[in-house]
Parts: C-alpha cells; structure tokens; sequence
C-alpha cells in the first residue's frame, strides 16, 4: 500500500478529512527515517516551506492534537507555556537543552542512576 493511502487512513482514524495539507503534514511526520521532536510553530514553520503556502496555526494544532489523543505523538510538555511532540512514542527520556532548546532522546541505558547527596556536612 502506498505510504499516502496509510496516512489518508490514520487521518480518518483521528476523525479528520484527509485534506492535502494534512496529508503532507503526515510525510512531513512520518515518512522519515528518524523519529523528531517539534513545536506545533515549528511544524507550521516547515509545513509552510514545503507546501509553499502558508498554513494555518489552527490546522496544524488540531491535526496534532488529534494524532495526541489518538497516541499517535507524544507530548513533551517542557514549561507551562512550552510544548514538544514527539514522533517517537515508545518510552523514553529526554534531555532538554536550554542552549539550543533541543531535545535529545535518552534511551534507558543512556541514563545513570542520579546520585543525591543524602545530607551536607557542616550545615544543619
Ligand atoms: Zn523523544
């Protein structure tokens, strides 16, 4: 079955016409070979690039907030006004750079135990 007719699919799935735009927001999504993390204006950002037309911040909200419910994306919620998602739904950690605010996946073996020091000499 061609990638195109699965995501027609997966949209119908989440109760969305499967319109051009979310069509293309599907590849943009997953057809690749990495899984990604992004912020629904970066994916306005990319999708608008891609398709040459500006699209709307609403469809794109709706679209992956629709694929959210459905478990289809992940959200990474980073601060109250912050969040990522994630093609990557399996479990996992992530490390968030506040340099280049990127997140990077951590698998479980990535990750040592965190060691906190139980108490501090010299203060009470
Ligand atoms: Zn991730």
């Amino acid at each position: 079955m061609p990638k195109n007719c699965n995501f027609i699919e997966k949209l119908r799935e989440v109760g969305l016409r499967p319109t051009k735009q979310r069509v293309k927001m599907c590849e943009v999504l997953y057809d690749r070979e990495k899984t990604f993390h992004f912020t629904v204006n970066d994916l306005v950002k990319l999708l608008s690039e891609k398709m040459n037309q500006k699209i709307s911040l609403a469809t794109v909200y709706n679209t992956v907030h629709a694929f959210e419910k459905k478990g289809y994306l992940k959200e990474i919620s980073i601060d109250s006004h912050k969040s990522y998602f994630d093609t990557n739904t399996s479990a996992h950690h992530h490390f968030f750079d506040e340099d280049t605010h990127e997140l990077i996946d951590c698998g479980e073996n990535d990750i040592d135990k965190i060691n906190i020091r139980k108490n501090i000499t010299g203060k009470k």
